[in-house]
């Protein structure tokens, strides 16, 4: 890990306001699409933070699984460093000396033919969905127009007009229509319902392994080899959103490489930028990817040099497998301690490795009132859907660090 002992910069940067100070100029200049917990960050290293007045928080959340490799990771931070001493942007109207090997390493490391880089997830979602939808017509010989795409209820995808068209959640969805037609929604987890969905109009049915935002839910076994199934059956492509289960969350590569199962596409974000900058990309089958020429899709970011530079770091500290192995074994210790507060002010635990959805008894604290709680308690986590937590702390977290936040956690939960 590294220290925070280069401080020579910190008289640019420290404005030196208190907290509410900066919280006002938040409310008073920024829109209010967000509800943050009153903590203002100044520096962060590995699983840890420090607020503008010196107090450190342990960091539960690690950005939705952007931070997966913690704050600062010495390795993430040389090779940005490294890169912004050559070149960081060129458009992909010329070539540069990292974009094939970030396509290939990372295509060597998630097993699949090709890479298509974007930046944010909902890009990469977005691209996907074009993509599936192209090679319906092309390929599957689906009539012009008709493609259908099955997605799942209670999905999170992320927030561009098309991707909200097939939300559920009604605070993402209200007034942002009209909505991208094309879009078949079934209930998460039901296989049956799935198998009457697909047919041939469908171009793919998009899932996360493990819907993230819906609260850590896990599907019934069996449910996404069914899919699999389904989709083969009906000439479909599986897309699997494993933007934020992905790269060594529940302990393997991809979530879905615990059933066995292999997308046609997936796509990939958060953590793929190191928590360094937005770095996305679907990467897949080079039939499926291949439907695109030159003019029909991109992006002026994406696909960057320092996006690739970041990335190609990133897949390296994949392919030891260490951080699969720490997300295998804290995961373990964490799932058995959560289990324990079953009965004890929590109704619910589910997840996989290093990740839980923590549900609250209804006669307690709500999740707002925990996370606030925590947050005195020096610990970082958000509430989803009311009366749930979500648990994701980096995968960098020493043991007794996970201990200390759910030792914290217990406490919180205890209190009626
Ligand atoms: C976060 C997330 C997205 C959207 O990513 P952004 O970078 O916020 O656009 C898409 N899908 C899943 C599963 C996510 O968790």
């Amino acid at each position: 890990m590294t220290t925070f002992a280069d401080k020579s910069t910190d008289a640019d940067s420290a404005t030196g306001l208190a907290p509410a100070e900066y919280i006002a100029l938040d409310e008073r200049w920024s829109t209010h699409n967000y509800h943050p917990l009153p903590v203002v960050i100044a520096e962060g290293e590995g699983a840890w933070v420090t607020d503008v007045q010196g107090e450190r928080y342990l960091d539960f959340l690690a950005g939705y699984s952007a931070l997966n490799f913690g704050h600062r990771h010495p390795d993430l931070v040389r090779a940005a460093t490294e890169q912004l001493g050559r070149v960081t942007l060129t458009s992909r109207a010329f070539r540069h000396d990292q974009f094939g090997l970030f396509c290939r390493e990372l295509a060597e490391l998630t097993g699949t033919d090709m890479v298509l880089p974007m930046n944010s997830g909902a890009e990469a979602v977005e691209s996907a969905i074009k993509v599936a939808r192209k090679w319906a017509y092309r390929v599957k010989g689906v009539p012009d127009g008709q493609a259908q795409i099955v997605v799942a209820g209670s999905n999170f995808h992320g927030r561009t007009t098309t991707i909200v068209s097939f939300s559920t959640d009604e605070d993402a969805r209200a007034d942002y229509g009209p909505f991208t037609p094309g879009f078949v929604v079934v209930p998460y987890g039901d296989a049956a319902a799935l198998a009457e969905a697909v047919n041939d109009r469908t171009a793919a049915v998009l899932l996360e392994p493990i819907q993230g935002e819906a609260g850590v839910i896990v599907p019934p076994d069996g449910y996404l080899a069914e899919a699999r199934r389904l989709c083969d059956e009906a000439g479909a492509l599986l897309i699997a959103d494993e933007i934020q289960s992905g790269l060594a969350r529940t302990g393997t590569v991809f979530a879905l490489d615990h059933e066995r199962v292999t997308a046609d596409l997936y796509t990939l974000g958060k953590a793929l930028g190191g928590g360094i900058m937005p770095v996305s990309a679907v990467v897949g089958r080079a039939d499926v990817l291949g439907v695109l020429r030159p003019g029909e899709h991109g992006s002026t970011f994406g696909g960057n040099p320092l996006a690739c530079a970041v990335g190609r770091a990133v897949v390296r500290l994949l392919s030891t497998g260490e951080f699969q192995q720490r997300s295998t074994s804290l995961g373990a210790r964490m799932h058995e301690r959560l289990s324990e507060l079953v009965g004890n002010g929590v109704t619910a635990v589910r997840g996989r490795g290093l990740w839980a959805g923590v549900d609250l008894a209804p006669d307690g604290l709500s999740g707002r009132e925990a996370a606030e709680a925590l947050l005195r308690r020096g610990v970082l986590c958000k509430e989803t859907h009311g009366h749930t937590l979500r648990l994701a702390p980096p995968l960098v977290i020493e043991e007794a660090d996970l201990d200390r936040g759910l030792d914290a956690l217990a406490q919180v939960v205890a209190q009626r």
